[in-house]
């Protein structure tokens, strides 16, 4: 009898129906003759709510506490599940992150798993018992509740398929798939049969929030394939999978942007050993992120320096910035909030050269001026200016021949 990890997003059990809807599927699934182990999160909206009570207490609420309340989200909708599938006539239990023996480090909010004893759930699921497991919820090794950051259910799910070796893990999320582009704002974007986990850590971290990054690197570090898909329609989803399973032969996989973005320059410093780091490590110090950086000599030992932050990171970096400038005599420092990032991403692009070039090309058809470029192995993006993005993407999508796959 196969095994059968399906994970359900807060929208997919967002109201009573809606969870009475899954409980059918899950029913289905099991009447067909599988075991199946759900991972729920909660419903949708109620960690939100939950975070702004926590909130209107205090500015800084107690991690520790912060994470025995919000653990309550995925409480409500296992025990649900579990009473809707016993009252359809199924043997169902459901079990909580510690009951069912996730074990993270002490991290409140943002913990990781470090181990799933998955005794229980085997033990449940030789007595033919469908599983209900709380997601986005552990337990460190004192016992007290942790929880695994904003999105953390995939990263159960994909953990618990690892521990049982299940034959496979579904992912019922908002979105029916991995896309080619954003369909919001590419109408030729198509979804895709098969996504690679690289690929699919580069576009989630891009912005495509899809998975949880952790569970992709998860999947990828236990080989454990990922079907997202959508519990609105019986449609297949996106296979995430790893290399060996090629798939559709495209260079380029997918066309991600991202306006979260913004940048600052220095412009004029002198160009010394450790002029970077006097620069930037104050900005690390304050606990913002830097994207990209670019260094230009000009004349005469002297250099601007740029870097990217989040766009929630852009006024605390500018002053920080200003401040250093002062410092070390900097003609001036500006910023700017309007820009994105636009990107390529596609394992094709080990074997393949040029991609660069075609980028920078089909950028330049356009008429679009790129101020920034960085690149991985797997992925070239561009800054651009914001009120572009969509004519880049779209752009880029049929110049990568992904219109019509
Ligand atoms: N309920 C949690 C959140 O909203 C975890 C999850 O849904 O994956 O982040
Ligand atoms: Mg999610």
């Amino acid at each position: 009898m196969a095994v059968i990890v399906q994970k359900y997003g807060g929208t997919s059990v967002g109201s009573l129906e809606r969870i009475q809807n899954v409980a059918r599927r899950i029913a289905k699934t099991f009447d067909q003759g599988n075991n199946v182990v759900v991972i729920l999160s909660a419903m949708s909206g109620v960690t939100d709510n939950l975070i702004h009570m926590a909130e209107k207490i205090t500015e800084f609420p107690d991690k520790r506490e912060l994470d025995v309340l919000l653990a309550t989200g995925e409480q409500t909708t296992v025990a649900l599940m579990a009473i809707t599938l016993k009252s359809m006539g199924y043997k169902a239990v459901s079990l909580l992150g510690y009951q069912a023996e996730i074990l993270t480090d002490s991290k409140s909010t943002k913990a990781r798993i470090l181990d799933i004893k998955a005794t229980r759930i085997m033990e449940l699921i030789k007595e033919k018992t469908i599983v209900i497991v709380a997601g986005f919820q552990g337990a460190d090794e004192k016992g007290d509740i942790t929880t695994l950051g904003r999105g953390g259910s995939d990263t159960s799910a994909v953990a618990v398929a690892a521990a049982i070796k299940a034959d496979s893990c579904e992912i019922y999320t908002d979105v029916d798939g991995v896309y080619t582009a954003d369909p919001n704002i590419c109408k030729r974007a198509r979804k895709l049969k098969y996504v690679n986990y690289e690929e699919m850590l580069e576009m989630a971290s891009l912005g495509a929030k899809v998975l949880q990054i952790r569970s992709v690197e998860f999947g990828m570090k236990y080989n454990v394939p990922i079907h997202v898909r959508t519990s609105f329609n019986e449609e297949e989803g996106t296979m995430v999978v790893n290399d060996d399973v090629n798939m559709e032969q495209l260079v380029v996989s997918g066309v991600t942007h991202n306006k979260n973005q913004a940048r600052i320059t220095l412009r004029k410093v002198p160009d010394r050993p450790g002029i970077a780091s006097k620069i930037l490590s104050p900005i690390a110090e304050a606990g913002l992120i830097v994207d990209m950086i670019i260094q230009n000599t000009r004349q005469g030992n002297m250099t601007d320096l740029t870097f990217t932050v989040e766009k929630k990171d852009y006024k605390p970096a500018l002053e920080i910035a200003k401040k250093t400038g002062k410092e070390i005599n900097a003609e001036e420092v500006v910023g700017d909030e309007n820009i994105a990032k636009v990107s390529v991403v596609g394992v094709g692009m080990r074997s393949h050269y040029g991609v660069a070039a075609k980028m920078f090309e089909t950028l330049a058809a356009e008429n679009i001026n790129i101020l920034l470029i960085s690149t991985s192995e797997i992925r070239i993006s561009c800054i651009i200016d914001e009120k572009y993005t969509e004519l880049a993407v779209q752009a880029l999508h049929t110049a990568f021949g992904l219109d019509n796959i």
